[in-house]
């Protein structure tokens, strides 16, 4: 940043070597100036002036908790997921902050909340047995969330007990795939008995957990329904799901490129499929709000409880998440089965009875070519969750729009 605006202030960023910047010179072509310097010793980094945001604290939370504070302890990785940008953007390498600097910053972090912003946490399994030391002998107690791979959770499960010992834990997985041949497809280099493996260590460990996965537009309905089966076996509601996205300057972007079906960059947002899809795009969009929709409302029903290892830790699912047949059964019957609500849900202003009646209805298709899709009697503090399509400029039947709060895309 530094030598970007020095060049900016000389009026002229063509003299911004240092920066890795491309402008724009007018006609809309790019230029590179070339990359920065590495610098090697993150701990040369000033200390973040968290004073300077601190009217921002009440608007930032995450999976429902706040106040939070960020932190960055490394950066890059030296996997090659081919959706990533990561890995691309620091060259393969990995840098990390010293363990007495990792205190230091958390001592001034007055958040109860801390999310550890780094791409892959625990990398480094010695850095990360002595900062979970160190913390500890500095007395402090956070809840911490941090995103890792569920490999080095297999091999490495006295990591997450060491960090059990520094507050509460909170892991988001980068998951992709439930088979061995989705994930190598995105070149994870890990395996599906992986992904099953460290689910288990987390819930017998009391570890609350956010899988994330990767919704390919190749899938047909019996790809959906595969990873809702797998879902209710593992007890894996609090996924988030990202459609495989070719983001310009990954691997997958080299190879999809030219398959891709907008150039309108909002809609590289990953909840968008912006690759041809198997299905008719409104049957894939219908199953791809049927998988969030079901951990949805699961997850604010969680939270509603105010499980203290949400998601599930060492509770059990509530009971409306153990069975999708008995959720089916019970809308055909129209029957509500009180003993079912959780306690907590019920007290925290019927929010989990709402969100037990909640079923996904999609909206009339309408005349003007818009229609709507939404999880109806929800809880008024539950994150909307909303699908539009509308014709767009593309030419296709029609081009959704959704929103929707969903799991970070790394690890
Ligand atoms: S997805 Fe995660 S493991 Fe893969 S390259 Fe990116 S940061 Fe590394």
């Amino acid at each position: 940043m530094p030598p970007l605006v020095d060049a900016l202030e000389r009026g002229s960023i063509s003299y911004g070597a240092g920066s890795r910047l491309n402008a724009f010179n007018g006609g809309g072509a790019q230029r590179s100036t070339g990359c920065a310097p590495m610098r090697a010793n993150l701990d040369t980094l000033p200390m973040p002036a968290r004073h300077l945001i601190s009217h921002y604290a009440p608007e930032y939370y995450i999976n429902f908790r706040k106040p939070l504070a960020l932190m960055e302890t490394a950066r890059g990785c030296p996997f090659k997921c081919n959706f990533c940008s990561v890995w691309k953007f620091h060259d393969s390498t990995f840098r990390e902050k010293s363990p007495d600097r990792v205190v230091a910053e958390l001592a001034a972090i007055e958040a109860p909340n801390v999310f550890i912003t780094d791409d892959i946490f625990w990398l480094d399994v010695r850095r990360g047995e002595e900062l979970a030391k160190k913390i500890k002998e500095a007395g402090i107690k956070k809840y911490f969330t941090v995103q890792t791979r569920t490999d080095i959770i297999c091999k490495f499960p006295h990591l997450i007990e060491m960090w059990k010992d520094c507050g509460q834990l909170s892991i988001f997985l980068g998951l992709e795939s439930i088979t061995d041949e989705g994930l190598d497809a995105v070149n994870k280099s890990n395996t599906a008995a992986n992904n099953v493996r460290a689910l288990s260590i987390l819930k017998e460990l009391g570890v609350g957990f956010t899988p994330n996965f990767i919704v390919d537009p190749a899938w047909d309905h019996d790809d959906f329904a595969r990873l809702r089966a797998w879902i209710e076996e593992t007890g894996a509601y609090n996924s988030g799901f990202s459609v495989l996205t070719p983001l310009p300057g990954t691997d997958l972007w080299e190879t999809a490129r030219n398959q891709v079906t907008t150039h309108d960059w909002e809609m590289f947002d990953i909840i968008h499929a912006v690759l041809p899809t198997k299905l008719p795009l409104a049957d894939f969009y219908e199953e791809y709000s049927r998988l969030c929709g079901m951990c949805w409302r699961c997850a604010t029903a969680c939270a509603a409880r105010r499980a203290p290892t949400s998601p599930w830790g060492r509770r059990s699912p509530p009971a409306r998440c153990r069975s999708a047949r008995s959720r089916r059964d019970e809308h055909r019957q129209g029957v509500q089965q009180a003993g079912d609500v959780p306690q907590g849900a019920r007290t925290a202003g019927g929010a989990a009875d709402a969100a037990n009646t909640a079923v996904l209805t999609p909206g009339p298709q309408p005349r003007t070519g818009r229609h709507q899709a939404r999880i109806s009697g929800r809880p008024a503090r539950e994150p909307v969750w909303t699908l539009k399509c509308s014709p767009r400029a593309t030419g296709r039947v029609s081009e959704p729009r959704a929103t929707q709060t969903l799991g970070l895309r790394s690890a």
